[in-house]
């Protein structure tokens, strides 16, 4: 064996011990309660410090800010195995850091680094990232949440909504108008913030809120990078969280998948097991053929990222895989609710919660027609 094929086979070793590591962690610590944390509309807090102690959290992050290296393939095992426990809710909050936190790594200072992130990764503090506003959505340029400068600190002045872990982040990175778009790290106990739960459709164990600065005082050496270099920010980071929801997407596909088949084995309607239905099967082969179309388009990407920047070309792809997995995971759901038919309606199912939870994947980090006007641009359409 060539010494690169045998880097790759230590390689792809060490990853499915690392996979088989998260899940068990996942099927003790998470698949057990996430049905009644979804009904509590929260999870305990601890949890994020187990997740950090069976290295989910430093995933990627600098070594030096108590994160260990690793390429995406490595993430995305975490959020697949995550995903087999069947709750959006509880991986977009465990993981809102991995929103909040690269602005940070990539521009703050490497005092305010120090200050916000190895307590993140070590689940001690939480992050969220918090750009959307009541009047700024898709056109994340209209952002009118103001910061002014007075003298030694930055005061802020707007609204946000919408935003993951918003209401227990200890630290928010926050988008703001100065004069053109910058970026802020907030303490979420700064004076002159006021934060508000909001109630969903699904997601019902994420934190979500309404975030409100009156006054809102900020130290001036929380700004993240230069002064108006806030837009460009944001929509680099906007491709890491495409690929994470697009992987994510993909797995919660799979899930219902396999939840569907396990009872369309199971189930007998008149005097056969649904899946001898051709009908039936013909759904089950349907959805499998979206999630495992979905898979490989995600796969070539995810070696694409590695690979260094993204091209225009690569962008798109990003934006199109997300459409692409959502809607495998909306047709996956779809499926599988009705496959299970009233079990499927009723609470207690995988599916039933996926179900609930495929319109966010639609419409946050970019809605499905925003990714196609970016796809569009990109490929000079
Ligand atoms: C549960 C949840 C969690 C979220 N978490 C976060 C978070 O942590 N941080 C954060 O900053 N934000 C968060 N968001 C916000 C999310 O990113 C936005 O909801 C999303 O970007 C869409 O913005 P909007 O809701 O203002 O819709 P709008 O921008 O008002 O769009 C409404 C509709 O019009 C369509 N549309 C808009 N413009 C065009 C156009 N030019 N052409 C065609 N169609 C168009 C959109 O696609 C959409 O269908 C979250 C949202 C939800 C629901």
């Amino acid at each position: 064996m060539s010494a690169t094929a045998v880097a790759d086979s230590d390689e792809r070793a060490a990853r499915d011990d690392f996979r088989a590591s998260v899940r068990r962690f996942v099927e003790r610590e998470i698949a057990p309660h996430v049905a009644t944390w979804d009904e509590a509309g929260t999870f305990p807090r601890e949890l994020y410090a187990k997740a950090a102690e069976a290295g989910l959290l430093a995933l990627g992050y600098p070594e030096h800010l108590g994160g260990t290296l690793a390429s995406m393939a490595w993430r995305l095992i975490v959020s697949d195995e995550v995903a087999r426990a069947g709750s959006g809710g509880l991986l977009a909050s465990l993981f809102s850091h991995s929103i909040g936190l690269p602005p940070i790594v990539a521009a703050g200072s490497a005092a305010l680094q120090r200050r916000v992130v190895p307590d993140v990764l070590a689940g001690r503090k939480i992050a969220a990232l918090a750009i959307t506003e009541p009047g700024a959505g898709s056109d994340v340029a209209r952002i009118a949440c103001r910061a002014r400068r007075d003298g030694d600190a930055w005061v802020i002045d707007g609204e946000k909504t919408f935003i993951t872990s918003g209401v227990r982040a200890d630290w928010l990175t926050v988008a703001v108008r100065t004069s053109g778009i910058s970026l802020i790290a907030v303490p979420g106990d700064a004076s002159g913030l006021e934060r508000t739960p909001l109630a969903k459709m699904g997601w019902w164990c994420s934190d979500t809120a309404r975030l409100s600065f009156s006054s809102c005082r900020v130290p001036a050496d929380h700004l993240i990078g230069d002064e108006n270099a806030g837009f460009r920010a944001i929509m680099a980071n906007f491709n890491g969280e495409r690929l994470l929801m697009s992987a994510s997407a993909c797995a919660f596909a799979a899930v219902c998948l396999d939840e569907a088949t396990e009872w369309a084995r199971n189930r007998t309607t008149f005097g056969q097991r649904l899946v001898e239905h051709q009908v039936v099967r013909h759904k089950l082969v349907d959805m499998r053929m979206r999630v495992r179309g979905a898979r490989a388009w995600l796969e070539a990407l995810v070696d694409r990222f590695d690979a260094g920047p993204l091209d225009a070309e690569a962008v798109a792809d990003l934006c199109l895989l997300k459409n692409h997995a959502t809607q495998a995971m909306q047709f996956c759901a779809d499926h599988a609710v009705q496959i299970l038919g009233g079990s499927g309606y009723v609470r207690g199912t995988k599916s039933e919660r996926i179900y609930r939870e495929v319109k966010v994947m639609m419409i946050g980090g970019g809605s499905e027609e925003i990714m196609k006007e970016l796809a569009a641009r990109q490929l000079g359409l």
